[in-house]
């Protein structure tokens, strides 16, 4: 793994499958994360027989790595999707977004998995006064359109939420969550090992061709520790797509993200910086997002290099957020860096998940930042489709764009463009 994540010192993920792969298997899902291991959970559960092919470990990927907010929405604003989809699917939408939290704490009661799972609510902050009008806005336009209620917080009264005087208000979700996001992906695994499918690490797809076997049709795929022929393939590989679905691969924007984690902070100090515990994240396009750890840690994330992580932008990284975290908190200055890693988010050409079926290998993947909620109900919810179940996502229906003009070959070299376009936005919007 990547540097050095907090989260994995905090649990022992279970034991894969030590048998060989076998040679054939009702169904294939490529990565063991929370999109891959949610629906292996279910299709087992219902009978299939499944196999779970991971290049590296169970949750090696952005579901180990991440700030483990359980969110309510998508990364676009809801005034943004009726805009786009109209009324009634964005209306869906959202309460998709909504039920997926639910999700999440259901199966976390069902399969008794300890990972600190807490609706805590999530606090955004405004980085300027007209942000924080915004806000407003659109806080209006939630309660009565969608019937979901935010709190606005006036600069005045932040204190209450946060121990910080740089921003110009906030507004609480009471809905959202946090939790150990890497005692989460193990939990998913044990139970969808439970539940009987096999999970095989170190197995690399690196190949992928439809084929028939005994007269029936599937797929043939390679990997590193053999083949495997299974009659339904889904790929849940998020900002870890490959060359070897291409037609994925092109559609994604694999996005870097870091977090640095203190050490433990006295009660006192906890208190202070976040006397309610919120997920807390800000306005600005190159954000910052931050929480507490279930032991008292500032988890502090943020800077997108829009690069998958390598070793020396997790380095940099260490230094840049630091500096990010002391301009929101100055009294954590004498705070240790503990531990400091990277991984890779996956964005869409618009910002949207997507599930759905292309040359009849089946995927779900474009969390934005999501990932938590999102991958766990996108998983489940395409795993009873894939068992012949309503095909209620409300995401399905909506087109899967690729990039503009199709100028991209899956190598993201517009990015830094892309960044810097960001930053200028952070600085006159
Ligand atoms: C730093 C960071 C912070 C984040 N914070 C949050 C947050 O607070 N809240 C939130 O909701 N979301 C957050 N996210 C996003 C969230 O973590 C992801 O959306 C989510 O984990 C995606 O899950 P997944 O199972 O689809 O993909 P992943 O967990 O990324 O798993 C994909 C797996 O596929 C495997 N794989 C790839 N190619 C192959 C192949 N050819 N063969 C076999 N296996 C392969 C990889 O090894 C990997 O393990 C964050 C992400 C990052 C990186």
């Amino acid at each position: 793994m990547m540097a050095n994540n907090y989260w994995s010192t905090t649990v022992t993920m279970p034991g894969a499958s030590a048998d060989e792969l076998p040679e054939t298997e009702d169904v294939a899902v490529v990565g063991a994360g929370f999109t891959g291991l949610s629906a292996a959970r279910i299709l087992a559960q219902r009978g299939a027989k499944v196999a779970v092919l991971e290049a590296n470990d169970i949750g090696w990927g952005a579901s180990s790595r991440n700030a483990g907010m359980v969110l309510t929405g998508l990364k676009l604003s809801g005034d943004t999707l009726a805009k786009r989809y109209g009324m009634e699917l964005a209306r869906r939408m959202y309460a998709a977004s909504v039920s997926a939290i639910a999700l999440v704490e259901q199966i976390v009661r069902e399969e008794n998995i300890r990972c600190s799972f807490s609706r805590c609510g999530h606090l955004e902050v405004a980085c300027k006064q007209s942000h924080f009008e915004d806000f407003s806005r659109s806080s209006e336009f939630m309660a009565k359109e969608f019937n979901h209620k935010l709190r606005m917080v006036s600069k005045n009264e932040l204190r209450s939420e946060i121990g910080s005087d740089i921003y110009y208000g906030g507004r609480v979700d009471e809905t959202s969550a946090g939790v150990n996001p890497a005692q989460y992906v193990a939990g998913l695994a044990t139970a969808a090992l439970r539940a009987g499918a096999g999970i095989y690490e170190n197995a690399r797809v690196v190949k992928v061709q439809r084929n028939t076997k005994k007269g029936t049709g599937g797929f043939e795929i390679e990997t590193n520790r053999g083949k495997i022929f299974a009659r339904d393939l889904l790929v849940a590989t998020s900002g870890y797509t490959s060359t070897v679905t291409p037609a994925l691969q092109k559609k994604i924007i694999p996005i870097g993200s870091f977090i640095v984690t203190t050490e433990p902070l006295s009660d006192t100090l906890a208190r202070e910086v976040s006397p309610r515990n919120r997920m807390i994240y800000d306005s600005k396009h190159y954000l910052h997002y931050y929480r507490l750890t279930p032991d008292n840690r500032m988890l502090f994330g943020g800077r997108a290099a829009f690069f998958p992580e390598t070793n020396d932008t997790v380095r940099r990284s260490r230094e840049i957020l630091r500096e990010g975290m002391l301009g929101v908190f100055p009294q954590l200055r004498d705070v240790k860096i503990e531990y400091v890693w990277g991984g890779t988010l996956d964005f869409c050409f618009d910002t949207m998940p997507h599930a759905g079926e292309i040359d009849g290998i089946h995927y779900a993947l474009g969390y934005a930042g999501h990932g938590v909620a999102m991958a766990s109900y996108f998983g489940t919810k395409m795993a009873e489709k894939m068992c012949g179940g309503d095909d209620d996502i409300p995401f399905a229906a909506i087109p899967f764009p690729g990039a503009p003009l199709g100028l991209y070959n899956g190598r993201p070299w517009f990015l830094p463009f892309a960044g810097a376009y960001y930053k200028v936005l952070d600085w006159i919007s």
